[in-house]
């Protein structure tokens, strides 16, 4: 008898459907929803804003002619006051419902990693640069605890490695393991 196949975990996937050559420019599209948090990239107009989607629109339901695959709805959590400040580009004109494309955000994707903003592309945001990184440095740090015992040092437990992620442009420490 043939076996399904079982899906491993248990995550939503969206009902649209996407273009085999949308998919493989952006993999996460599929698993993108209202509902989830995001980041505005650098290059937006927002850049460093952090909203969450409202709507998503795909093909004939899209408003906009702009050069993506979606037209995101996103609602941005800054006040006004805040915004006038951070972005005064923007001259006050509203953060709620924008539309933005798939390229200008990151998405906390709950199926794939809940602590890091991760492109659609499928890498990591760093916080810093505001960009999707794919390249890191990592360092390893062993660490070892030793006692002095009649002038000599003896080798004791509870020593232990840590890695250290830094962006490769920023030099800033990364919270995420790839
Ligand atoms: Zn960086």
């Amino acid at each position: 008898m043939k076996k399904e196949k079982i899906l491993k975990g248990d995550f939503k996937m969206s009902n649209i459907t996407f273009k085999q050559e949308e998919l493989e420019k952006f993999p996460y599209l599929y698993l993108l929803f209202p509902g989830e948090e995001v980041i505005a990239l650098k290059g937006s107009m927002y850049d460093g804003l952090k909203g969450v989607i409202e709507e998503i629109k795909y093909g004939d339901e899209r408003e906009t002619e702009n050069d993506c695959i979606l037209d995101i709805v996103v609602t941005y959590h800054a006040t006004d006051e805040e915004v006038a400040i951070s972005h005064p580009q923007l001259n006050r004109t509203s953060i709620c419902e924008v539309i933005m494309g798939e390229d200008e955000l990151g998405f906390i994707i709950e199926a794939i990693n809940r602590d890091t903003y991760l492109t659609a592309a499928g890498v990591p945001v760093c916080p810093t640069c505001l960009e999707g990184i794919d390249e890191v440095i990592v360092q390893t740090i062993q660490t070892e605890k030793y006692k002095s015992y009649k002038g000599h040092l003896l080798k004791q437990d509870g020593g232990h490695t840590e890695e250290i992620t830094t962006c490769l442009r920023c030099n800033n420490r990364l919270s995420f393991r790839q």
